[in-house]
């Protein structure tokens, strides 16, 4: 196959929270896929982005009192500790709130009405008159129009199941004000998706193939397209069961205008997908390349991951936007199932029981996580379920007990024997051998291309068992003992640590670190598939290793323990129980006047902020107290703030608080802040404004 261009991206995470392991899991297996085409050579353009807009962040950023873009930016700020920490290898990650992204969903839109796809008509909708906005179904409550519960949604009762207009609600009320909503009539843009023409290319769309023949959807995605897509005999009929997509919204709203349209703004699920685009053009600018040819390029291929709850918008929307636009249409939307954690679903708001950032702190390997969902997902749409003891089984065995122990076993025998001179896979394997290893390349390689990763574990690991049962076999600890021996030693020894060097090239997608340190151990650059050496005219590098130090290390209980225990209180009793969401109750004991005199807070200047090498979690900062000397402060708020953004501003402080040693040096202070006591946001963190005119040293009270 000759060398491909692609452009891949997974889906846009709303930008109102931390990343949960959803978003992880999703994040691994398109880096895996994109690592597996890049060691083949080909290009990859991989880019992500915050979906930034919409009524939900502007009515939180309210809320906390700063404005939509500052909240999303900090937000945006708090993503490349997960990415990095999980080794995502994103070229580009972007925002919808962009210029980019402007200018492509106005061009797409213009694309639309241009062929006569767009319609206005009005619409009655609740109202606000406190709040001056028309009101989302989420923030309209009432009483269920079927079973009278009190207190529903406007989109759907959470009793009896009932789904309804919020119109007709009984009692409705604003959730923003708690006014009663008034019915006001809006014009309202739409996009006509019940157009014969929409429905004639979606059908055909859906059912199409990419360029290699494969179908563009996996089944079970296209039967669900069907559904929507109403029967067969419809085709080139009445429009089949689409609806008309409503695409604008009313100002106020955080969004993009639409054009010649004053007041108007798309519905941010129309400007979402097109922030793929948008980030791809930023990346494009970033690297002078051009963005409209490598579109315009019939071999660039677009390839999206996404989850199973938004496929509707990804096999209806999103290429009916681009195809009446002029547009390139993706090749393969590739859909997974949810993860689940001991069987338990994930709940919207909460995550599930496993915070992606707690795992990184506590020190677990990120190639662990990467193997073991690696090692439960497939081509189709099925859940996917992290269970602890499981996870310490697999992980263990696979990777320490087969993988890992293959060098470990090996290359003492050829350090100290043979001055780690390895001898070359054609000397060490017979023509057998060889078509073994070049039939499980093809396999993995297949594998990896349909996303059956479990496959390339299952494969893989069949494998390192033959190496493992061909070293027992030949008892090299034997061989040793007996001068007579010494080549039988060293050819069989070479022969595994030829293994286990093309196991690491096999697995280098899912292990992209120790594949980095297995390229080191063996002195030769970044592992890539003709490495392998089983293709006609490669061979494989290795020809010595260098000393031998542990690739990874083993899961320990106590591990597992410690990601789903409760986070250890923070220990601020005093800390206000205020900050965004205040999700926090107010539960400490009271305690005399005298006793929180005891408490030294005072106002400080922080002069010095600096990341803590090793703490994902710390920053170390410098404070002034007005005192002769400035003193060291280890505060965890990392997640929330950049330390550049921290210097010169003034904190509270707790200045008598026992001098505490930590990992990192002895912190002699405490800087306050509020928190929401969240593991899932763990962002979630606001230091306390001091006003203007206020010193440092002086005293709080
Ligand atoms: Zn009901």
């Amino acid at each position: 196959m000759s060398a491909r261009t692609l452009f891949v991206t997974t889906a846009l995470p709303y930008a109102n929270g931390p990343f949960h392991i959803g978003h992880i899991m999703e994040y691994i297996q398109a880096d895996i896929w994109v690592r597996f085409q890049r060691m083949h050579g080909h290009t990859v353009h991989f880019v992500g982005a915050d979906d930034a807009h919409g009524a939900p962040i502007m009515i939180a950023a309210e809320k906390e009192g700063v404005t939509p873009q500052a909240f999303v930016e900090r937000i945006a700020a708090g993503r490349r500790q997960y990415l990095d920490g999980f080794h995502i290898g994103f070229d580009h990650w972007h925002s919808t709130d962009s210029p980019e992204n402007v200018e492509l969903s106005q061009s797409i839109y213009r694309g639309l009405r241009d062929a006569g796809l767009i319609d206005v008509r009005p619409i009655e909708q609740f109202f606000d008159p406190v709040k001056g906005m028309f009101l989302p179904d989420r923030y309209i409550k009432g009483e269920c129009p079927n079973c009278g519960a009190p207190d529903q949604y406007g989109d759907a009762c959470e009793n009896c199941g009932a789904v309804y207009a919020a119109t007709e609600l009984k009692n409705p009320f604003s959730a923003l004000t708690g006014a009663t909503p008034e019915l006001r009539v809006s014009e309202h843009y739409f996009f006509r998706l019940s157009d014969p023409r929409c429905v004639r290319f979606l059908r055909e769309w859906t059912r199409g193939d990419d360029r290699w023949g494969e179908p563009r959807l996996q089944p079970e995605v296209l039967a669900k397209a069907r559904e929507w897509l109403g029967a067969e005999t419809n085709e080139g009929g009445d429009g089949g069961s689409l609806a008309d997509w409503d695409i604008s919204r009313d100002a106020p709203y955080f969004g993009i205008e639409i054009p010649d349209a004053p007041g108007k703004y798309f519905y941010v699920w129309l400007d979402a997908p097109i922030g793929y685009l948008a980030s791809l053009k930023a990346l494009c600018r970033e690297r002078g390349i051009d963005f409209d040819a490598l579109l315009a390029d019939p071999a660039t291929e677009q390839v999206h991951f996404i989850g199973k709850d938004i496929i509707y918008f990804h096999v209806l929307f999103w290429p009916a936007m681009l195809h009446f636009a002029g547009r390139k249409t993706p090749d393969r939307v590739n859909v997974h199932g949810f993860i689940t954690v001991s069987g338990a679903k994930m709940s919207k708001s909460r995550g599930t029981g496993i915070s992606p950032l707690r795992y990184l702190e506590i020190g677990m390997d990120p190639e662990w996580l990467r193997y073991y969902l690696a090692a439960k997902l497939n081509s189709h749409v099925q859940d996917v379920d992290f269970d602890p003891d499981d996870f310490l089984a697999r992980v263990n065995a696979d990777l320490i007990g087969k993988y890992v122990n293959i060098a470990s076993r090996a290359s003492g025998f050829v350090a100290r024997q043979f001055d780690g001179r390895v001898l070359p896979a054609d000397e060490v394997e017979d023509d057998a051998q060889r078509e073994r290893v070049a039939r499980l390349a093809a396999q993995v390689s297949d594998a990896y291309e349909e996303r059956e990763f479990g496959a390339v574990a299952r494969l893989t690991m069949a494998y390192a068992d033959e190496i493992n049962q061909y070293f027992d076999a030949n008892r090299p600890w034997e061989m040793a003992k007996d001068p007579a021996q010494r080549d039988a030693l060293h050819r069989v020894c070479s022969r595994c640590l030829v293994a286990f060097h093309r196991l690491t090239v096999l697995l280098a997608p899912m292990l992209p670190a120790t594949a980095a340190r297995v390229a080191e151990l063996f002195g030769t650059p970044p592992l890539r598939w003709e490495d392998l050496g089983v293709a006609d005219g490669t061979v494989s590098p290795v020809r010595s290793i260098g000393r031998y130090s542990h690739l990874m290390t083993r899961v320990e209980a106590k591990q597992l323990d410690a990601l789903f225990e409760p986070p250890a209180e923070t220990a601020k009793p005093l800390a206000p129980h205020a900050g965004a969401g205040a999700t926090t109750k107010a539960t400490t004991p009271t305690v005399s006047i005298d006793e929180f005199a005891r408490i030294d807070l005072r106002i400080a200047r922080i002069v010095d902020a600096q990341p803590v090498e090793g703490s994902k979690k710390l920053l170390r900062l410098e404070i002034d107290l007005g005192e002769e000397r400035t003193r060291t402060v280890f505060s965890g708020i990392r997640a929330a703030y950049e330390p550049q953004a921290l210097v010169g501003r003034m904190a509270v402080v707790v200045a008598n608080l026992a001098p505490r040693k930590m990992k990192f040096g002895v912190s002699e202070a405490m800087v306050l802040s509020a928190s929401a006591d969240d593991p899932d946001r763990p962002a979630a963190l606001y230091l306390l404004d001091v006003h203007e005119g206020a010193q440092p040293g002086m005293k709080v009270s």
